[in-house]
């Protein structure tokens, strides 16, 4: 059993709404000491804080997901401020950039993660960072805004995050990707201080190997540990509790 903190969880969406008890029960009879809840819409906020009131392994983050980028206006990051004040809301996610499927026009995106990561850095909050397909445009971004902690969601592999994340002094959010077959970041992990990984499963998606294809969840993470650990030779139980310890340093989560 190992110590665990999930630092990117949708556990709000529809996917857990038969068992959400069950999942969050097992989770925490088994090391998950905490699941960060990030937001996509601004319709989200409430329902996170509700769900942060009720089960207290939960903490949420208030942002805008690249997708939904085109729905912010002025109220969105008034509604965002508001949250920042909760003792249970932790970080401003999951924000970034996403042109893969560019669900929202691309200087929208850039504009609205802008003004969240300058939110971020005002209030002295970490972010979680998503990037898909957009390396270059959020280097550009967020190069010059060497305040800026958090993480950076769903790491991949690629050497432009990396290098911006170790320039910047960010952490990597690891997951599921990691067991992959055909995972560039198995071969990426080695460079990746061990000092700036956090561990997430951004569930429901991204299940690992064994579970892949199936729904994720919080405890699926140690899996995760244990392919990092295989690859890098050395103890889960010693990678755990360093990822552990990171996710309670950048979230500011002392008390867990
Ligand atoms: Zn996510």
């Amino acid at each position: 059993m190992y110590k665990i903190i999930d630092t990117h969880c949708h556990i709000d969406m529809e996917q857990f709404d038969k068992d959400r008890d069950e999942v969050i029960k097992r989770s925490s009879e088994n090391g998950v000491k905490a699941i960060l809840v990030p937001a996509t819409v601004v319709e989200d906020f409430e329902k996170e804080k509700e769900l942060s009131e009720k089960y207290e392994p939960i903490y949420y983050m208030v942002g805008i997901h690249p997708h939904d980028a085109k729905t912010t206006n002025q109220k969105t990051y008034d509604e965002a401020v508001k949250h920042l004040n909760n003792e249970k809301c932790v970080g401003v996610g999951e924000i970034g950039l996403d042109y893969y499927y560019e669900h929202s026009p691309k200087d929208i995106q850039r504009d609205v993660f802008a003004n969240f990561v300058e939110l971020a850095i005002e209030k002295n909050y970490p972010v979680s960072i998503h990037c898909r397909d957009a390396d270059d445009d959020l280097v550009d971004i967020l190069i010059s805004r060497k305040d800026v902690k958090g993480v950076i969601h769903c790491f991949s592999g690629s050497e432009k995050l990396l290098k911006l994340g170790l320039d910047l002094g960010l952490y990597f959010g690891i997951g599921g990707v990691l067991t992959f077959k055909n995972s560039h970041l198995k071969d990426v992990i080695k460079d990746v201080p061990l000092e700036f990984v956090v561990f997430e499963t951004d569930a429901p998606f991204l299940a690992p190997v064994p579970k892949r294809g199936k729904r994720n969840e919080p405890l699926y993470i140690a899996y995760v540990i244990e392919k990092m650990a295989e690859i890098l030779d050395l103890d889960a139980e010693k990678i755990a509790e360093i990822g552990f310890e990171n996710a309670k340093r950048v979230f500011s989560l002392e008390r867990i």
